[in-house]
């Protein structure tokens, strides 16, 4: 008996310390809302990389606060906040200042992701990491580079792509992994080819009971630097081809690529056009497709014209 209160004395203690604090922490982070008296344009006069543009409410609890030409997604969670891709270093301040226009405190941000490893879309993770204290979690095959900031020799565009600043507090998310936060679940879709450790990212919305399924793909593109080539013996042209057929199989009601202009992700936003299309990653894989076919007849044919 005297066991038994002991033991219920004891679970009770646990009870409350343990329950006490996520009501704590959660009561500590602030949910991003619109701001009225944001000064920040929607106007955009190009797709500059770093060319600030106001954040936008995306679906449910997720934002745009990109710039006007690389997409930054913000996720966000009463137990804290998952941002994906940051953007190139130069634009830390405008996409600093989209999450500030919303109320997000940056050491809310608690885990970062990214699509792919190269400085246009992950440039800037390395300061949000320092300022947050977020862990950034990355395939395997990015880990390398964005760690130590250089291009990986096997990347398609290695001879091309500027190094960034390492990035601290990297942890590795397996293959189609499902990263948690609260009550946070985004899917990792593996996509090597246009980059080694290239990832896209998928998660369900809702808003007054209308779900949606929101992927934000990672890049397509088969282009490289002058010396590479798809077709060449270990090389990305059969990674690319599975990341093509995974994107097109994928559910998909609301499309996000890392180039706004991809998927006219702010003109959709702005309602020019329709946000929701059960089509638009299937038509991304098409058109993926259709690129990788020509760019790899072009290496046949140059092959073909090599004398040896
Ligand atoms: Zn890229």
């Amino acid at each position: 008996m005297k066991f038994k209160l002991n033991c219920m004395a004891f679970a009770g203690t646990l009870l409350v310390s343990v329950g006490s604090f996520p009501i704590t922490a959660q009561a500590s982070v602030q949910m991003p809302t619109i701001s009225k008296d944001s000064t920040l344009s929607k106007e955009c006069k190009s797709d500059g990389w770093n060319e600030p543009t106001a954040p936008r409410h995306l679906y449910g609890n997720s934002w745009y606060v990109g710039t006007c030409g690389i997409s930054v997604i913000l996720i966000a969670s009463p137990q804290g906040h998952i941002l994906i891709d940051s953007g190139p270093a130069n634009a830390y301040e405008a996409v600093s200042k989209s999450l500030q226009a919303i109320g997000v405190r940056m050491k809310d941000i608690r885990t970062i992701l990214m699509t792919h490893e190269h400085h246009d879309h992950s440039g800037g993770v390395a300061q949000f990491q320092k300022e947050s204290g977020a862990v950034v979690r990355v395939r395997k095959d990015a880990f390398q580079s964005m760690r130590t900031g250089k291009a990986d020799p096997r990347d398609p565009q290695f001879r091309e792509l500027a190094p960034f600043a390492p990035v601290a507090n990297l942890k590795i998310v397996s293959d189609g992994a499902t990263v948690k936060l609260g009550k946070l679940a985004v899917r990792n879709i593996p996509m090597s080819g246009h980059a080694p450790g290239g990832s896209g990212w998928t998660w369900k919305e809702c808003e007054n009971g209308v779900c949606n399924q929101i992927v934000f793909s990672d890049s397509l593109g088969s282009i490289s630097d002058d010396v590479y080539r798809y077709s060449a013996k270990g090389g990305m042209a059969a990674s690319l081809r599975a990341s093509i057929a995974r994107i097109g199989a994928t559910p998909c009601d609301i499309l996000i690529t890392g180039h706004t202009g991809a998927s006219d992700i702010l003109e959709r936003l702005d309602g020019k056009a329709a946000l929701v299309s059960k089509v638009a990653c299937q038509q991304l894989a098409e058109l993926g497709l259709k690129n990788l076919e020509l760019r790899l007849q072009k290496e046949a044919e140059t092959s073909a014209e090599t004398p040896k």
